[in-house]
């Protein structure tokens, strides 16, 4: 695998240099979570299990989108994914910080109106919600691949992401995203994202005292992407199924 990676890494890069950082990075960021759960979790559930698969993702790696869609259709099979750390702190959310929770989209009301009005994860769930896309609270790697990796590559619930997350995540969770079938398109947090690996490992078990934003004109670009829902189809709301929101 890590000679595939490298190969990738050489040839699907735009220049040589960026190809080489890409691949340090991968690499890096590999060996480094071979020894903790989640890299050796996905070794032994994913790699091992499904070598084709693998090899395919491997192959298809890089093909997804970064940055803001310019039109986002839901639907079946789709998953808008929001990270905890877009909750607010203060007032915080009253769901909770490190969990998969959203109070708002549990009751249909705000929980706490001072915290859900101006909410990231309320105003990209509510959007996801009207065009029929699954919405997922991330947490930890662990469990995206419990609630999203796994479930994709097994039952195919999955097939479309649109994940809004740390930049520095990007080429580990672009290529477990290929490897289990899912095309991604990915949006970086502009403020409070992790930057280096001891922060993103700190924040991937819960410890993550910075509130993650997009830059605002981003941020209204993504909101503005996503179409609607088909008509007739009636106001839909979400079930939770597992971690994840269903609309129903
Ligand atoms: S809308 Fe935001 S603040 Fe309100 S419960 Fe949901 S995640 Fe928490």
């Amino acid at each position: 695998m890590i000679v595939l990676l490298v190969h990738y890494g050489r040839r699907r890069s735009p220049a040589a240099a960026e190809g080489s950082t890409v691949t340090a990075k991968l690499l890096t960021f590999c060996l480094r979570s071979l020894y903790r759960e989640y890299g050796a979790a996905f070794l032994r559930r994913v790699v091992l299990v499904h070598p084709v698969a693998t090899l395919r993702g491997i192959a298809r790696y890089g093909r997804g989108g970064i940055g803001e869609p310019e039109r986002w259709e839901g639907g079946e099979g789709s998953l808008v994914g929001v990270g905890f750390c877009l909750k607010p702190m203060a007032p915080g959310c009253p769901s909770g910080r490190a969990n998969h929770r959203c109070l708002f989209f549990e009751t249909g009301a705000e929980a706490d109106p001072a915290s859900c009005r101006d909410c990231s994860i309320r105003i990209i769930g509510q959007q996801a919600l009207r065009c029929g896309s699954a919405l997922y609270i991330m947490t930890s790697a662990r469990d995206i691949l419990e609630d999203v990796l796994l479930p994709a590559l097994e039952q195919r619930r999955f097939q479309r992401a649109l994940l809004t997350m740390c930049r520095y995540s990007f080429e580990p969770i672009g290529l477990a995203l290929a490897i289990c079938g899912i095309e991604a398109r990915l949006v970086p947090f502009a403020h409070g994202d992790c930057r280096d690996y001891s922060t993103w490992r700190r924040a991937d078990t819960g410890d993550k005292p910075e509130q993650t934003s997009m830059e605002a004109t981003s941020f209204q670009r993504l909101i503005s992407s996503f179409s609607g829902l088909e008509p007739g189809k009636g106001a839909p709301r979400f079930r939770k199924t597992g971690n994840v929101y269903q609309p129903c």
